[in-house]
């Protein structure tokens, strides 16, 4: 099984994807967790290029493809080896956020995003998809917090204005509506254990039951 997590910046993400893999393992499950933009050795070449903002004179669509030659070597050299031998792969963002955030600075447009889309996923889209959402002003708080905590630096996108974050959300929220199937909102303004518990009362009745 095939699970993505995605969202805006310090919605928790990476937090309650540890959770997540912790209780699936307890389940008896074997879990690869990973993330992207990056996830595989080439994969987070091209990310560290990308958000220290080294590949912005390519342009949208160079940087667009970029994301996606990324993306073919993750899935090709990590994701689908994993699910081949039946293990659970839970991946840190994925399609939703390059539709959400590329989708967000207006180029390439949403029907090249797609295309790309299919030629890159092909058949290998997740089975669920938890989308963590809270206000984008909690979201950005939580993460300039972190941020200092371990003094790193901003990436280009976690600089953008506030408006961008609050399209950013919306985005994902319009995701989630049109594909219901495969994607649960989360609301992720809580407890981590809250919140744990919330994520896993969606994959015990899509996924397990
Ligand atoms: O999830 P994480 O914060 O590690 O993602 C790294 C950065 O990559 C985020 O700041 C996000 O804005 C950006 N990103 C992007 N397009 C994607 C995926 C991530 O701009 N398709």
């Amino acid at each position: 099984r095939f699970i993505t997590l995605e969202g805006g910046e310090g919605v928790g993400k990476s937090t309650q994807m540890r959770r997540l893999a912790a209780r699936l393992e307890a389940h008896g499950l074997t879990v690869v967790t990973t993330r992207e933009p990056g996830g595989s050795p080439k994969a987070e070449a091209i990310r560290e290029a990308i958000l220290a903002g080294r590949t912005r004179s390519f342009g949208s669509m160079a940087e667009a493809l970029l994301f996606s030659a990324a993306r073919i070597d993750h899935l090709d050299t990590l994701i689908r080896p994993a699910l081949a031998r039946g293990d659970w792969v839970i991946c840190d963002r994925f399609s939703d956020s390059t539709m959400a955030y590329q989708g967000a600075s207006g180029e390439p447009d949403a029907a090249i995003l797609r295309a790309l889309e299919r030629i890159v996923v092909g058949d290998s889209r997740p089975d669920l998809t938890l989308i963590l959402d809270m206000p984008p002003e909690v979201g950005m708080a939580r993460a300039d917090a972190r941020r200092q905590a371990r003094g790193e630096a901003t990436d280009r996108f976690e600089g953008e204005a506030p408006a961008f974050h609050r399209d950013l959300r919306s985005r994902f929220l319009a995701i989630a509506k049109a594909e219901p199937q495969r994607c649960a909102v989360i609301d992720a303004d809580a407890s981590e254990d809250e919140v744990e518990d919330r994520i896993w009362r969606e994959v015990d009745a899509r996924l397990l039951s």
